[in-house]
């Protein structure tokens, strides 16, 4: 079959039923779905469940198998372990759950050529030292633990100060940076996890960003999320399947700010704190938009961002990711989100796979490849192009700029 005729044959076939398929899903008015609309192939078919189309790519195009890393890699984001006591989104104790331990870790690091993960979730207190003594101190240089805010001091009067100590004391534990999950501007509230939320710019916040600039400790701050969860889940939403199957992620509902003023609030706290260096995770938590990222990055020269979880948003635009990355090569660190037996979110599970699409983003020219190990990309129905980065650059977002962040040897 000749390129043309398959291409044809998509056009009045496959996505014929999926506009179909859509219509009855979504629930939306049919305007132009009469029987004269249709063609003899798809007339007498059945309309196609949305979730059960599987389209299968008949381009031909060359596939490069990327198994190791050029240069080793520091994956600046992951998750090896969690807090075992969460209360609306608010994590409220010391305790710590292992997603992972480093002997099934060190193999696939290994494979494909990692030099080191850090673990940003490693907690505080008592949970924190266990992380550091499970991770950090067995395996030197291979793992580096990130410590979190104490929110369960959060109604203390004196909690700015018990804050900023506590910073101190997770420096004196080991911890290599602080964690800031959107907790901070989605879910912390005024009593702890009821009552009004409380914004990324409080100032009973401003001495543990100082801390941090006192003692040399990057802050990995994620606050926001992916654009279309602050729109409403209808038929125009581009992920509209994964907010469908998980409604609590939309933050289009009464009583949560907009996308734009927690990322305003954010940035006042950039400015606030000129000698913290923060690193907006997520391509700065709005990889949508690579022009607003890239003012920010002017505007303050104590931002970096990571890309984890975002290859989905810079593999969709290749040219300006390319643009970006060459512009802010000294700013980018390599990251993934991962998440050993994450499987419920391919886009971030800890495993060969995962760490191979990265590399090949990163690393070639290949077109219209899949952005995470599942058979239905999981963040937007759609598919990525490789941004071919040179040497030079590669070589920073590997290993060199996270090494500089967290004071440890490159690679
Ligand atoms: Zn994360």
């Amino acid at each position: 079959m000749s390129r043309i005729s398959r291409r044809s044959l998509l056009a009045t076939t496959g996505m014929g039923i999926l506009s179909g398929g859509l219509r009855r899903v979504l629930g939306a008015e049919s305007t132009s779905d009469s029987p004269a609309d249709k063609t003899p192939a798809e007339s007498h078919k059945e309309p196609l469940d949305l979730a059960k189309y599987q389209p299968v790519s008949m381009l031909h195009l060359k596939e490069t198998h990327v198994p190791r890393a050029r240069y080793p890699v520091i994956d600046f984001h992951t998750h090896l372990t969690f807090s075992a006591h969460v209360v609306n989104g608010v994590s409220l104790g010391a305790e710590r759950r292992i997603t992972g331990q480093p002997e099934e870790l060190l193999p696939i690091m290994e494979r494909r050529n990692i030099l080191a993960l850090t673990n940003l979730t490693g907690g505080f207190a008592a949970g924190l030292q266990g992380t550091v003594a499970q991770y950090d101190k067995r395996f030197p240089t291979r793992f580096y633990t990130f410590t979190e805010p104490s929110y369960n001091l959060f109604q203390q009067s004196k909690y700015p100060q018990l804050q900023a100590d506590a910073i101190l004391a997770a420096h004196q534990s080991g911890a290599r940076g602080l964690k800031i999950l959107k907790t901070l501007g989605l879910s912390l509230r005024e009593q702890t996890t009821t009552g009004n939320l409380v914004k990324v710019d409080d100032p009973r916040f401003d001495p543990m960003w100082e801390a941090c600039a006192g003692l040399r400790m990057p802050v990995a701050i994620h606050v926001s999320d992916p654009l279309a969860f602050f729109t409403s889940t209808d038929r125009f939403n581009e992920r509209y399947e994964e907010l469908n199957n998980h409604p609590d992620w939309s933050y289009f509902r009464p009583g949560f700010p907009s996308n734009a003023e927690i990322l305003e609030a954010r940035n006042r706290v950039f400015a606030r704190h000129p000698k913290t260096n923060f690193v907006a995770l997520h391509v700065g938590n709005f990889a949508e938009n690579l022009e607003n990222v890239s003012q920010n990055l002017d505007r303050f020269p104590n931002m970096y961002v990571d890309i984890a979880a975002r290859l989905n948003e810079l593999g969709r635009q290749p040219r300006a990711a390319g643009k970006f990355f060459d512009k802010y090569q000294d700013r980018i660190v390599f990251g993934t989100d991962a998440t050993p037996h994450g499987d419920k979110f391919p886009q971030q599970v800890f495993n060969d796979s995962l760490y191979e699409i990265y590399f090949r983003f990163l690393e070639t020219d290949d077109e219209y490849f899949d952005y995470a190990p599942a058979p239905i990309p999981p963040q937007g129905r759609w598919k990525i192009s490789g941004i071919d980065l040179p040497d030079g650059i590669l070589h920073k977002v590997y290993n060199q700029n996270a090494a500089r962040l967290l004071h440890v040897a490159a690679g």
